[in-house]
């Protein structure tokens, strides 16, 4: 779907994925504990082994677009050295990984044939 005053997709919410290594495991631990705490995110678990486009460690927090502004600032002065990548929900995850990804630090190369350019099921989406 698009915005048709603006000519953009339509952005269903957002993900941010915090990777991390065995080094950095405890500052990501601490970095998701504080986001589930404080901030309207759903955090997933700590993925030791790689999981679809990501080739590393690393957990993702799902968010609607309304708590952008707020978690995004946040992370980004408080990314205790992590790399991030915030990418938006639209109907098309090649697109949302590649061209209108964010990244806070250094990006990390995604495994970009395991997207699909469609949407997400309604695990990956923001509840209700
Ligand atoms: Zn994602």
């Amino acid at each position: 779907m698009t915005n048709t005053s603006t000519g953009s997709p339509e952005i269903h919410g957002y993900h941010a994925h915090v990777y991390y290594n065995p080094e950095t495991f405890s500052a990501a631990a601490k970095l998701r504990e504080t986001l589930a705490a404080n901030f309207p995110v759903q955090v997933g678990r700590l993925s030791d082994a790689p999981v679809g486009p990501h080739p590393v460690s690393q957990f993702a927090a799902i968010f609607k677009t309304d708590a952008f502004q707020t978690v995004v600032p946040w992370l980004m002065l408080n990314r205790e050295g992590l790399d991030i990548l915030i990418h938006p929900l639209t109907e098309d995850m090649v697109d949302d990984h590649t061209v209108y990804a964010l990244w806070l630090g250094s990006p990390i190369n995604l495994k970009l044939d395991t997207l699909q350019r469609r949407g997400y099921g309604t695990a990956l989406l923001p509840a209700a």
